[in-house]
């Protein structure tokens, strides 16, 4: 397992940027940018550009701004807002006081399309959007000019301020740019740069009937915030003679330069917003935050680290070729991190009673425990012992097969931090037969985890106090779909959702420490896990806990067998 490199790690796009520092483009200056357009929450694929665009800027002593590409009202909200600066922010990075919102650029980007008018580098086209598509030609033939193209620089101004105005229909006009209707790049056939739409913006309400498109306002934001590397995925690699065309053809002062890199995409769950949308919209999770849904808020909820996000995203570097990275490298990561940080504690998620037949019933010992064995650091606490503990069910057997270590009868085991106790009796539930009681019987002279004589057991296993733990609800989570790539199967990505990617467990037993806890630490409860409290279901005196995290590292062992 490769260790998580600590020097920044170099890439492509790194590359690009070292050249420009050396030959001066820039002047030597990085800027960059995180855009993100409010219409739905941040998921693990923005994380990989947030951490891009802002590594990238810290590294090279350059500066990152934070930017709403709100410019399509329809589906933007201030609610998407406030999460896209809740998560940025928790994921650990720092936009001072530069967060723009390309809306507020609106009405200098009217007035840069109003210069390329006047210049005859845009005109108001009057082809209907199927008459458009029908001229844009495809990729072995060329588009047709449209009939409008030719109008005169006064006739432009005149039906532009028209549209502005409010004078003309959704879909009456389009502000195009005068390109190349012949051209092989189907992108650069005089593409629309503004349209009529009568929609509510939440920032600046009716107060504009007309809207810039993205290839539009993306470029001239940047320019605007003179940003220098303007980073975004590949798909957009076809829109970059616009980008520079744009730019050049209003020569404005600050040209940055368009790099595309290939977005993350990750196995058993889908990173698109308009898919993430249709999960919560039906309902098939219980929102954005759910703890299995692939966003930043949901991962939070689920206990993820930020460290461990960021970990992952400088893992996983970026390339120019599509690819698909396991989810379990993301597990791996959070494991990684939680190992080390995580306080353990006991928990029981499937009780089963135990009683102590010769320990004084009214007693009550506290044994002091480490939070981390290997990390003192971390301190102790004391976790009261009694007469009855509740254990783990599949910690007992009544006829075990030949490997089954832990209790059974006539058996010793070892309690985590405790005595040694020896099975001697079970009480079944009469009409079911299940063993719904074991008894036990402990020796006094193994509270150190030593027997005086020597002699041996073979398991540890963890307990609670059945007096002094508390109830818990703990919720056990598994992939949110069946396949590990939804999308390039068949018919609706719906269909592949894992209908048990929810188990929720309502009779578990904590120890009582956890019973105060109010953030969202997160915690290993032995043998069992890494959790974290959930602090939206949790209500006092009844925490629910939400598994971040197996212990089992599955991708290391996957990796190990495709080395053999
Ligand atoms: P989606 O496809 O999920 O709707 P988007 O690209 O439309 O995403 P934006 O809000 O426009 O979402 O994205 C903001 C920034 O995040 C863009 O620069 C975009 O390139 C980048 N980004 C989006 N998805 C990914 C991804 N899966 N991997 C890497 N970067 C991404
Ligand atoms: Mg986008």
């Amino acid at each position: 397992m490769a260790q998580i490199q600590h020097s920044p790690p170099s890439d492509f796009i790194r590359e690009i940027i070292e050249d420009h520092s050396r030959t001066k483009r820039f002047k030597g200056r990085v800027a960059t940018r995180f855009p993100p357009e409010p219409n739905g929450y941040l998921h693990i694929g923005h994380a990989k550009s947030v951490c891009l665009n802002f590594g990238i800027a810290a590294q090279y002593g350059g500066a990152c701004n934070l930017r709403m590409d709100d410019t399509d009202p329809s589906g933007e909200t201030q609610e998407y807002v406030d999460s896209i600066i809740r998560d940025v922010k928790w994921l650990g990075f720092d936009w001072e006081d530069r967060l723009y919102y390309a809306s507020d650029y609106y009405e200098q980007l009217y007035q840069y399309a109003v210069q390329l008018i006047k210049e005859s580098k845009a005109y108001v086209c009057s082809l209907s959007a199927d008459e458009i598509r029908e001229h844009r030609g495809t990729l072995t033939e060329p588009g047709k000019e449209s009939p409008y193209r030719n109008r005169s620089v006064e006739e432009n101004l005149d039906l532009f301020k028209r549209m502005q105005a409010g004078e003309c229909e959704d879909g009456a006009l389009v502000l195009r740019a005068r390109i190349d209707m012949a051209s092989p790049n189907i992108v650069m056939r005089d593409p629309v740069l503004y349209r009529i739409k009568r929609t509510h913006h939440y920032r600046t309400g009716n107060q504009w009937c007309i809207y810039p498109m993205y290839d539009f306002a993306h470029c001239l934001s940047d320019s605007i915030e003179k940003i220098t590397h303007s980073i975004c995925t590949l798909e957009f690699e076809n829109n970059r003679p616009l980008y520079d065309w744009i730019l050049d053809g209003l020569k404005t002062e600050c040209h940055p330069q368009q790099i595309e890199f290939a977005r993350l995409n990750l196995s058993y769950t889908v990173l698109s917003k308009r898919r993430l949308i249709e999960l919560v919209r039906k309902g098939y999770v219980t929102g954005w935050d759910d703890p299995r849904m692939p966003t930043i808020a949901g991962m939070r909820r689920r206990g993820y680290t930020p460290e461990a996000i960021r970990s992952f995203c400088e893992r996983i570097g970026v390339a120019k070729n599509d690819s698909i990275i396991d989810m379990a490298l993301l597990e791996h990561c959070v494991r990684e991190d939680l190992n080390e940080k995580a306080p353990r504690v006991m928990a029981v998620l499937h009780p089963l009673r135990v009683v102590i037949d010769n320990y004084p019933e009214s007693r009550v010992e506290e044994f002091d425990s480490p939070y981390h064995p290997q990390n003192p650091i971390l301190g102790s606490r004391k976790v009261p012992f009694s007469r009855v503990l509740y254990i783990e069910q599949e910690d007992f057997m009544e006829n075990p097969p030949k490997k089954f270590y832990r209790l059974s009868p006539g058996r010793e085991v070892r309690l985590r931090y405790g005595y040694f106790i020896k099975c001697v009796g079970v009480v079944k539930d009469p009409k079911t037969g299940q063993v719904v009681e074991v008894h036990c019987t402990y020796d006094p002279e193994t509270r150190s985890g030593f027997a005086p004589d020597g002699r041996k057991v073979d398991a540890t296993i963890h307990w609670v106090s059945a007096e002094h733990s508390i109830s818990a609800e703990v919720r056990l989570y598994d992939r949110l779909f069946q396949v590990a790539n939804p999308m390039g199967e068949e018919g609706d990505f719906t269909k592949y959702l894992n209908p048990k990617s929810l188990e929720i467990l309502t009779t578990c037993r904590v120890e009582p420490g956890l019973a105060t806890i109010k953030s969202e630490d997160r915690f290993q409860f032995e043998r069992l896990g890494y959790f974290c409290l959930d602090l939206k279901d949790s209500i006092p005196g009844r925490p629910a806990f939400n598994r971040v995290v197996t212990l089992r590292d599955s991708w290391a062992k996957l990796a190990g067998q495709e080395k053999k």
